[in-house]
């Protein structure tokens, strides 16, 4: 059988075949929540229908179904990101979590007063606000890797911010707020040279590009399920033993436990010692099946997919007279920022809703960025691979109602 065409691609996404305000929804938001093919939804169906139990403690067999659906899709996570061990992947309820988790529990074991934390300019609110509060909890400091006005980091100030206070580096593999690819092999590479651990925010990068953590030498890899046409409510953090080993857990309860006693008690080993309580077992086995499917398409097909996508959207979009694409690097995924001179992305937003066209728009939770740019907010158009090209004809015709609307 030949390579499925993405015409029948899109056809397994249900959601994607329905009107919004009588127009056929042309669906520019995956890069807030991706949409889940038919595959995953029946998978979800099954489990609830099936295996749904607890795991980990049941003798019984529907417990033992839960557990080793759960367990594989460990399995499937270590495989995708080419972890070296299984016990390395622990399961959060998402990107949020997973960073707050590090923030949290390595700022605990490894950041003193004085020490620095070094982010870049281009975090999601989820890479910047733990660790402001560890370190405020710790009198340490953080400092920022800048960006040019493309949206592009300026590696050339790497040396001067990774010091000798620097205790970890905490990057974005690609920014959901511009689109820009890190040069994340880089920046890992020279931060190792110093002996300094290094943080992929991999929220925007897992369901576009390939990923193998060996190959990167990243410390921690962290994502979300529905980002990668799983569902809301799992996520990864993929760390280093070394690093994980010395960390005290995060929470704590069931689970992450070998014994307790009023005593005292001994925790878990990895990976339960980070999985407190009953995870997400169905959004995991979602999860699972989502990397199934992504896997079936391939992540080189679906790069090229996007990019083409992008390629073409950018094109149209920056012919429109008083259209302003923002966040324009050399390197980019197939996130599109732009505004339109005279009119608030809100309003953007609202008209292009209003015709069926789903967009984002605001800040993206990266103010920084905003600020930066010296601009309140944008309209973001983000693509996945399901999309097409009709989907960039409405989006256009949609901006043109905009224009005709406010006059501009
Ligand atoms: N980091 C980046 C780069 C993101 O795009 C997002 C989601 N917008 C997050 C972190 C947070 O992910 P979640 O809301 O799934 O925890």
């Amino acid at each position: 059988p030949g390579r499925r065409t993405w015409e029948a691609i899109r056809g397994d996404f249900p959601v994607l075949a329905q009107s919004i305000h009588g127009h056929p929804l042309a669906y520019l938001d995956s890069a807030a929540s991706s949409q889940m093919p038919q595959q995953v939804i029946d998978r979800l169906v099954w489990y609830h229908s099936t295996q749904h139990s607890n795991v980990h403690r049941g003798v019984h067999t529907l417990s033992q179904k839960a557990t080793q659906a759960f367990e594989d899709v460990r399995e499937k996570v270590r495989e995708l990101i080419n972890a070296p061990s299984l016990h390395e992947c622990i399961f959060t309820s998402g990107t949020t979590e997973s960073i707050n988790l590090v923030a949290h529990s390595f700022g605990r074991a490894f950041l003193q007063e004085g020490d620095r934390v070094l982010l870049s300019a281009l975090e999601h609110h989820a890479n910047i606000v733990p660790w402001q509060r560890i370190c405020q909890e710790v009198g340490a400091h953080i400092d920022v890797i800048p960006i040019n006005d493309r949206g592009e980091l300026l590696l050339e100030t790497l040396d001067e911010l990774l010091t000798e206070r620097t205790k970890i580096v905490g990057v974005g593999h690609v920014s959901n707020a511009l689109g820009t690819i890190n040069p994340i092999a880089e920046i890992i590479e020279r931060a190792h040279a110093r002996e300094i651990p290094v943080l992929i925010d991999g929220a925007q990068a897992i369901a576009h590009l390939k990923v193998d953590v060996q190959a990167l030498d990243a410390d921690f890899y962290v994502f979300s399920g529905h980002k990668m046409c799983g569902p809301t409510g799992i996520g990864v953090l993929w760390g280093k033993e070394r690093w994980l080993n010395q960390m005290e857990p995060y929470q704590s309860g069931g689970d992450m436990i070998l014994s307790v006693s009023w005593e005292g008690t001994t925790y878990n080993g990895l990976p339960h010692k980070f999985e407190a309580g009953t995870p997400s077992i169905a959004a995991g086995v979602g999860l699972g099946a989502a990397i199934n499917y992504l896997q079936g398409i391939g992540f080189e097909r679906i790069a090229a997919r996007e990019d083409e996508l992008l390629q073409r959207a950018s094109a149209r979009l920056s012919e429109i007279p008083g259209v302003r694409l923002i966040g324009t690097a050399e390197h980019k995924a197939s996130v599109l920022s732009f505004d339109i001179e005279g009119v608030h992305p809100h309003d953007i937003g609202s008209i292009l809703d209003s015709e069926g066209v789903a967009v984002r728009a605001g800040h993206h939770c990266a103010q920084p960025v905003m600020t930066r740019l010296g601009i309140p907010a944008t309209a973001r158009a983000s693509f996945a691979f399901y999309n097409d090209d009709e989907d960039i004809d409405r989006l256009v015709a949609a901006i043109y109602s905009v224009k005709e609307i406010f006059g501009v």
